[in-house]
């Protein structure tokens, strides 16, 4: 166990924002606990990692919807990953974009499994932990889809408002032990997200992107990296952060 290195457990570390979250805090020297379904990008992701920094990360190849494997793994972990002291939500897709009357119940329910749901269980598995030790620091993945709800963002706009009133309900529940609890709602983010909502599809996928610069990964990584840099009596509530030609969802300035 390496002295006074923080031990972070990021969901959805295989692509995007995940990604580049797990490379940058490794860089600035946390250890990573890396999760996602698929285990191939997270095997090379660690290797990475391991060149870059010299220590290699812990790879649990996970569905966050899974309720039982969410419970194993965390039970499961070896004594020297055990203390997880900072836990990042970042698991999470959308999936369609079509009016509500028209709307795919299936996508519906991944969405719900996954943003919601499946936040809950890593949040509800690893919480007792932070707990018991008097400290630690919850980030979840929010988006200004929490903030406002837009045309056929119907059911995704749902599970981020409820990621948005989880993590105000965290910090209340958790206020007399010490934890942080921080939501930060990205605008547009050019990772596989629209690959997914569209999927596969890449030619709609590059719609919203068309004509303005939007974030990358690494523009999100490090609002998470400054949020959990604060001193221990500050906590970053909520941080929005959008590309500079994106004001809110309705309003995006295009050159075309
Ligand atoms: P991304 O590139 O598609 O990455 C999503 C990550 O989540 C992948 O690593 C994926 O890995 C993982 N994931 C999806 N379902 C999972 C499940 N059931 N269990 C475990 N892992 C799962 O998208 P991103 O843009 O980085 O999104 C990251 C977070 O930011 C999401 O919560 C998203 O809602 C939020 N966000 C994104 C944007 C944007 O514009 N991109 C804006 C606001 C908020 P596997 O497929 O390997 O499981």
């Amino acid at each position: 166990m390496s002295k006074g290195k923080k031990t972070v457990w990021i969901t959805g570390a295989s692509a995007g924002i995940g990604m580049e979250t797990s490379l940058l805090l490794a860089e600035n020297g946390y250890r990573l606990i890396l999760s996602a379904r698929r285990k191939k990008p997270l095997e090379e992701l660690s290797e990475k990692i391991h060149r870059r920094t010299g220590t290699p990360a812990w790879i649990v190849p996970l569905d966050v919807s899974d309720r039982i494997a969410v419970d194993k793994a965390v039970g499961t972990l070896p004594a020297e990953w055990a203390q997880v002291d900072i836990l990042i939500n970042n698991a999470g897709l959308a999936a369609g974009l079509d009016h509500l009357q028209e709307g795919d119940i299936n996508d519906w329910e991944r969405m719900i499994d996954t943003n919601i749901k499946g936040l809950l269980y890593m949040t509800r598995s690893l919480l007792p932990g932070m707990v018991e030790r008097g400290h630690g620091h919850v980030v979840n993945l929010g988006s200004i889809a929490g903030k406002e709800v837009y045309e056929r963002g119907n059911v995704y706009c749902a599970t981020k408002h409820a990621v948005d009133a989880l993590s105000r309900a965290m910090r209340i529940d958790l206020l007399s032990h010490g934890i942080r609890v921080t939501n930060i709602a990205p605008g547009l983010v050019e990772t596989e997200f629209s690959l997914v909502r569209f999927k596969g599809d890449a030619r709609k996928a590059k719609d919203p992107y068309r004509g303005m610069t939007p974030l990358n990964g690494r523009d999100v990584a490090e609002t998470i990296l400054f949020a959990i840099t604060r001193p221990p009596h500050v906590c970053i509530n909520d941080l929005v952060i959008t590309p500079t030609a994106q004001a809110n969802s309705y309003y995006v300035q295009r050159h075309e």
